[in-house]
């Protein structure tokens, strides 16, 4: 396929861009370049004899190194899901993030949030929901349903800034998904709450508008589900401040809150 390489002068130039990279550009852009060599075209090259063991070692990018390396077994269920999901390139929005947001809030809670995925404030901070929609939701959850944000759970669809903050695409949706279920599946909260339509689709499978959603209620895997719009929706409708706060109640009853 690259005939005109020799084996030698493509061996000497991936050791050379290996040790010039970090000096001439930083450390950081190395990291970029040697992850978009991917790891198969680097091993095809050796198992072609092309380049050696060595520099497949060499070469093969940080994050995949790293994602070898074992998890203490030790650690709390959900911290494992996190070191895993930290190490995940599977999609395109890896490559662009700032932080992974995996989720955060108490591992035993009875009702779990979850939204589309991190806008800026949330990749510059590595927290779900702390920028506008995020102090809306908060104050929705202690000034509505009078509990401490730290008492519910929070996740996302994706883990990563789609860019510009457009909606994750399915395949994304799909790489991801199954941290947000391991997520659930360990914190087994009474009942989530989905924010908006991309929650609503990629967790239930429902496209509809979230209108004709919102009368019904739903189950995953025997928890109860209910939705609702999404905070940056209210944000910037004020008419949906009402049913909003009719969903919540509705999961509040459920949960014997009032
Ligand atoms: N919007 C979301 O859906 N999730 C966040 O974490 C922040 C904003």
């Amino acid at each position: 396929m690259i005939p005109s390489l020799s084996p030698d002068s493509l061996e000497a130039w991936l050791l050379w861009q290996q040790q010039l990279q970090p000096f001439t550009f930083g450390a950081k852009f190395a990291e970029e370049i040697n992850s978009s060599v991917s790891e198969e075209i680097t091993r095809a090259f050796m198992n072609a004899g092309i380049i050696s063991a060595q520099t497949m070692a060499f070469s093969v990018p940080p994050a995949a190194k790293k994602a070898e390396e074992a998890i203490d077994e030790s650690l709390p269920p959900l911290e494992k899901v996190r070191i895993r999901a930290g190490r995940c390139e599977a999609c395109r929005l890896a490559a662009k993030r700032t932080n992974m947001v995996f989720g955060e809030g108490n591992p035993d809670a009875d009702i779990m949030f979850i939204g589309e995925g991190p806008g800026e404030d949330e990749d510059l901070s590595g927290r779900p929901f702390v920028g506008k929609a995020g102090q809306l939701l908060t104050k929705i959850i202690e000034n509505g349903m009078k509990i401490p944000r730290e008492q519910v759970y929070i996740a996302n669809i994706v883990k990563c800034r789609p860019p510009a903050n457009r909606d994750p695409m399915p395949d994304e949706a799909q790489c991801c998904i199954g941290f947000l279920k391991e997520q659930i599946k360990i914190v087994n909260p009474k009942v989530l709450i989905l924010l908006g339509k991309v929650a609503m689709k990629n967790l239930l499978g429902i496209d509809g508008s979230m209108t004709k959603a919102r009368e019904a209620t739903y189950e995953y895997e025997g928890i109860k589900v209910f939705v609702t719009y999404h905070p940056s929706a209210l944000l910037r409708n004020e008419s949906f401040k009402r049913p909003v706060w009719e969903d919540i109640k509705k999961a509040m009853k459920y949960l014997g809150m009032m």
